[in-house]
């Protein structure tokens, strides 16, 4: 089996990457990446001179390219990670979310479609839904509930998985789309809220927390994501949506505050921040579906989760340093040479 998993040198890729070369010794994977801000080559060192990875950096917009690494490796299947991923961005720039999100996943699908493929997965996400009352426990979103966008990064991500959808129904590609909730872990661009309030913390900085900070996220352990990923790929059912969630509902400011309990760090730190432009209020998934088609489940407490992924960020001060002094962009061409 050949797998291409496009933006692989991101957080969720490259947590992929690892995954599937552990589980599947016998696969080939292909990880396909532009390298944007938010790609870091450095993070797939250890599985370079692994004969069954390949890397090759190419944009997804790239139709020449695309086909010809379609023609040249005839994939089984490609999992799309590739994207641009930060809704804060999204308000600052919409048009790379548009061109990437979108014109991105349908340059892969026709290359798909031309080059023949067993299984087209796009990576998709719980925003595409919009958000839910702080005042509804009660509430959840299930795979039919209506598209509701917010940001114009989940308003990409929702025009997407349309294309998707519609590339299923009118050319038979056998697609199959995830939504995932927020995701924590190793390798994630401390960007993003819980690398960010980690190295924040370390560093004695201020930790800006959006409005009043009861936002509420449900948080899901990323190997725990790629698990569900791999199941859709062996047993999911082609046209089928599936929404994958942590069970674990948690407010920014809680996440916030246990951040600081685990590094000792005083809640004095936290500074509130004007809120976000359109701020979701709270994200929560059933995962029932999956659950019962697939027999999947988030098998980590979020308790263990966060206190490994703190672990990780301690011990691995050098990964997140060389992002925060921009080194890591070297990275590519220390490996290949520039070009
Ligand atoms: P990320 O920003 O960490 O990584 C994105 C990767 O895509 C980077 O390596 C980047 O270089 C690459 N990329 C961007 N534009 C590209 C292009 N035009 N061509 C080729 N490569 C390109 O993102 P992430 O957090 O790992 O998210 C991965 C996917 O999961 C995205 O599609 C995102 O929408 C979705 N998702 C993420 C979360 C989360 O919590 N992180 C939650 C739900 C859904």
């Amino acid at each position: 089996m050949k797998v291409i998993v496009t933006g692989g040198a991101g957080f969720i890729g490259s947590n992929f990457v690892f995954y599937m070369l552990k589980k599947h010794p016998d696969y080939e994977i292909i990880c396909l990446d532009s390298l944007t801000y938010a790609g870091n080559l450095s993070t797939l060192k250890d599985v370079m001179d692994n004969p069954n990875f390949k890397f090759v950096k190419l944009d997804i917009r790239d139709r020449e390219g695309v086909y010809k690494l379609f023609e040249e490796e005839k994939p089984d299947v490609v999992v799309n990670f590739a994207a641009e991923s930060h809704v804060d961005r999204s308000i600052e720039n919409p048009e790379i979310f548009l061109e990437t999100n979108i014109i991105g996943t349908s340059v892969l699908m026709d290359a798909c479609r031309k080059y023949g493929i067993k299984r087209f997965h796009q990576v998709s996400t719980d925003e595409v839904y919009g958000d839910l009352p702080l005042d509804r426990p009660d509430l959840f979103f299930h795979e039919d509930t209506p598209l509701h966008t917010s940001s114009p990064y989940s308003s990409s991500k929702a025009s997407a998985d349309l294309l998707v959808g519609a590339y299923g129904r009118t050319f038979n590609l056998p697609v199959t789309i995830s939504r995932c909730s927020n995701n924590y872990g190793p390798y994630q661009f401390p960007e993003k809220l819980i690398p960010l309030m980690i190295q924040r913390a370390l560093n004695n900085e201020k930790l800006p927390v959006y409005g009043d900070g009861k936002n509420v996220r449900d948080w899901l352990y990323v190997e725990d994501h790629c698990k569900a990923i791999d199941l859709i790929l062996e047993n999911g059912r082609p046209g089928e949506v599936y929404n994958i969630g942590g069970h674990n509902e948690m407010a920014n400011i809680d996440i916030v505050k246990l951040i600081c309990d685990y590094l000792d760090k005083p809640y004095s730190l936290i500074e509130h921040v004007t809120d976000r432009k359109g701020h979701d209020r709270r994200y929560a998934i059933d995962p029932e579906k999956i659950h019962n088609e697939l027999g999947w489940l988030p098998e980590t407490m979020f308790k263990d989760g966060i206190k490994k992924t703190i672990q990780w960020y301690l011990d691995n001060k050098d990964w997140w340093e060389n992002i925060i002094s921009g080194d890591y962009q070297n990275y590519y061409d220390e490996m290949y040479g520039k070009k």
